[in-house]
Order: structure tokens, then sequence, then C-alpha cells
């Protein structure tokens, strides 16, 4: 069968467009997935082994996560084939000439994603005049640098917690992945009053159960050091951060790194995920036999994309704040309370949650 057909349901994807340039040798596929809430909103992925599937299963995830952060947007997805590491002047002119290819697709509105950051956006938008995560100085709103997605996650803890009795001064808080969405999780967590007890990276794991200082963990992590150069703390490898006992676990790195094989390790109350899918459906299932609340990535990591929503609308960095804080506080207290009037689990009750939009919003559109 037509491989368009072969990711097709009801909901998705309206529009996948193959772009090929023979004098540059680009190769890109975009997928809209689904426009019922808006125009779609979804990253630029530019690495040498993407494929048409990846770009539909990517927008699809993004119709969902823009749903379920009650946002005026469907979900998109572009993928580049190629090394983001080629040079400069070359990968400027595979931009470019995605954008003019892309220039009739109004209802995707491309952001960073692997491989592309916001000189990328900046040069789409000088092509076509639209994109989001631009630079500060064409009204962009750096949401790595002020912690978008890590602050939401900190909300989406306070409510969680407030649920089960657990008071965030003192929870004991460990944290795989301490890049822009781990460390400043860390950080507004241990605003909170929280005790961040471990945090690793590809080196390794430190952990110290009297709790780590954060300042000193990211001034390392920001002059390119690793977290086990830290100078106090007991150290270990990277699968070390899956065994620390804590309260709230956020796995801000990679996909599937909890699993069928070591989801049992984990010796915490909340996993919060901050990475996109980390943990296999059979491992959140298992975690939550045992009684761990999961909170589900594209309810608590979507403080990114709620803050290119706004830079889209022309918002500010403080309302940023504002908005997440409403949007991520609302949405969890609902999929939680949602999971347990349904004995459901919490990535079910989320995906209810997003589809009804979804679905409501269709009924007030031409062509759902
Ligand atoms: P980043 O590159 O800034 O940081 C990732 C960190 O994870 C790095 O410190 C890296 O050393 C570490 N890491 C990689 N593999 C690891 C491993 N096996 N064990 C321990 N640490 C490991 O990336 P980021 O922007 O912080 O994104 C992290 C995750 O969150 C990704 O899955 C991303 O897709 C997702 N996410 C990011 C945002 C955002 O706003 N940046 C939003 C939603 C979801």
């Amino acid at each position: 069968m037509d491989e368009i057909f072969r990711f097709g349901d009801e909901m998705g994807p309206g529009k996948v467009l193959h772009i090929y340039v023979p004098t540059l040798g680009l190769r890109s596929v975009v997928a809209v997935d689904n426009t019922a809430c808006g125009p779609s909103i979804g990253g630029v992925r530019f690495e040498p082994d993407v494929t048409a599937e990846e770009a539909c299963r990517l927008a699809r995830a993004m119709t969902l996560k823009n749903a379920a952060a009650g946002l005026p947007h469907g979900g998109g997805k572009a993928v580049i084939a190629g090394d983001p590491k080629m040079d400069a002047q070359h990968k400027e002119q595979w931009i470019r000439a995605f954008a003019r290819a892309i220039a009739g697709l109004q209802d995707y509105v491309p952001g960073p994603d692997m491989g592309t950051d916001e000189i990328a956006m900046g040069w789409i938008q000088d092509e076509i005049g639209r994109a989001v995560g631009l630079p500060r100085e064409l009204g962009g709103i750096p949401l790595d640098e002020i912690g978008a997605t890590g602050f939401g996650l900190s909300v989406a803890i306070d409510v969680a917690a407030g649920t089960m009795n657990l008071p965030l001064q003192g929870a004991r808080v460990a944290i795989q992945g301490f890049g822009a969405v781990g460390k400043h999780a860390a950080r507004f967590l241990a605003g909170k009053g929280c005790r961040i007890v471990a945090a690793s990276d590809t080196k390794g794991t430190v952990s110290s159960a009297g709790g780590l200082d954060i300042d000193v963990l990211i001034a390392l992590k920001e002059a390119g050091k690793s977290v086990t150069e830290f100078a106090e703390g007991e150290k270990g490898g990277p699968e070390a951060i899956l065994g620390v006992p804590c309260d709230v676990w956020i796995p801000a790195a990679r996909p599937d790194v909890v699993n069928r094989e070591n989801a049992g390790i984990l010796d915490t109350r909340i996993v919060a995920e901050g990475a996109n899918i980390p943990c296999t459906p059979e491992a959140e299932a298992m975690l939550a036999r045992r009684g761990v609340l999961v909170l589900p990535d594209f309810v608590v990591n979507a403080g990114g994309v709620i803050c290119a929503a706004i830079e889209y609308h022309g918002g500010t960095e403080s309302s940023a704040f504002g908005v997440i804080e409403e949007k991520i506080r609302r949405n969890t207290a609902d999929v939680i309370e949602i999971a347990k009037r349904t004995n459901a689990s919490t990535r079910d009750a989320a995906i209810a949650i997003a589809t009804r939009r979804i679905d409501n919003a269709a009924r007030t559109r031409r062509w759902g």
C-alpha cells in the first residue's frame, strides 16, 4: 500500500509533502497531521536517517501535544535528510530551499528541532515570513534560554505532588539528562524547596542524599563539563541514575530509556516525562501497577511549544510564563483526575482530553 495511506487514520495526516531539489540533492518530507484546532506547528528535524514515517508519527505527536495544551494549533513536522553539521553556507542554502518549497503550505508553521536552531528559523522567516523559535532580535522568545519546558515540568510536578500529599519542601528529585530541560527543571524545583539528589549526563551520574548545589552543577554544564566533575557526591555510570531513591524522577534525555528491563529499578513516587517518549508503553504500565504516578510527556513537557505559540501570536517572554503555568497546571490536574475517575492510565486520559478538543474543534470547521 502507498506509504501515505499506511500511516493514515481518521485524524490525519491531512497532507504529506515530499520535496526533492535535484540541484542541491535536498530531500525532505513535511507532514501536516491535523489542523482542526488551527495551523499546525512543529519542528524541522535535520538528521541523516529521517524517514517519511518518522515525519508522520512526530506530526501526530504534535497534534496531540498542541491540543492537550489547549493551543489553537494542529500538529505538523518536517524532516530533512542530511548531516546537520554540513558546512554553514551549504546548510543555509538547503534551509532556504526547503523554506521556498513550503511557501505555499500555509497551514504549517516550522519551528526548531534536532539539527535546526533559531538561526535556521531566521532563514525560513526571511524566505517566507512564517516560523517560530526565532532569534530574539526577530521577535523570538528563546525558550531554552528561559527554561520554558523545565518551568512547565516544575508546575506539573507541583500539581502532582499536591494530589499525593507529597510536600515539595524537601522532596527528593533525580534528573536524567542535565541539558536545556533538565537543568531548568532543577532550578525551578529547587526554587520550590525540592532537594536535587541526583543528576546525570552521557558521562555518568552524581548523587548526594543531602542534595546537590544546583548553581554549581549548572555552571559546570555551561562550561562544557560533565555533572560527574562536581567536586562532591557519589559518582556512578549513566545508568546509576535509574536506581537513585527519590520522590520525583525526571527523564530529560532520550526516548525509551525506561523499558521493560529496567522499569523495576526505579525507586520513586512520580515520573515526570521531560523527554519525549522516555518510557516504553510496557514500562509506563509497570510503573502504574506499582503505584508510581507517570506524568505523560506531551502534557507536562509542552512548555516549549506553548512558548512558541505565544511568540507566533506576538506575546512576550513574561506573558509566556503565566500562560505555561495556567495551562500546565490545569491540564495536569485534569489528566490525574480523569485517570483516577475512569481507572485509565494517565496517558490514555491525556489522549482522551486531546482527542475531545480536536473533535470539538473539527465541528466548527468546514472540512473537519
Ligand atoms: P539537550 O541536548 O539540551 O540536553 C540533553 C542532555 O541529556 C544532555 O546533557 C546530554 O548529555 C544528556 N544525555 C543524553 N543521553 C543521555 C543518557 N543516555 N543518559 C543521561 N544523560 C543523557 O536537550 P533538551 O533540549 O534538554 O531535550 C531533552 C529531551 O527533552 C529531548 O528528548 C527533547 O526532545 C525533549 N524536549 C525538549 C524540549 C525543549 O524545550 N528543549 C521540549 C519538549 C521535549
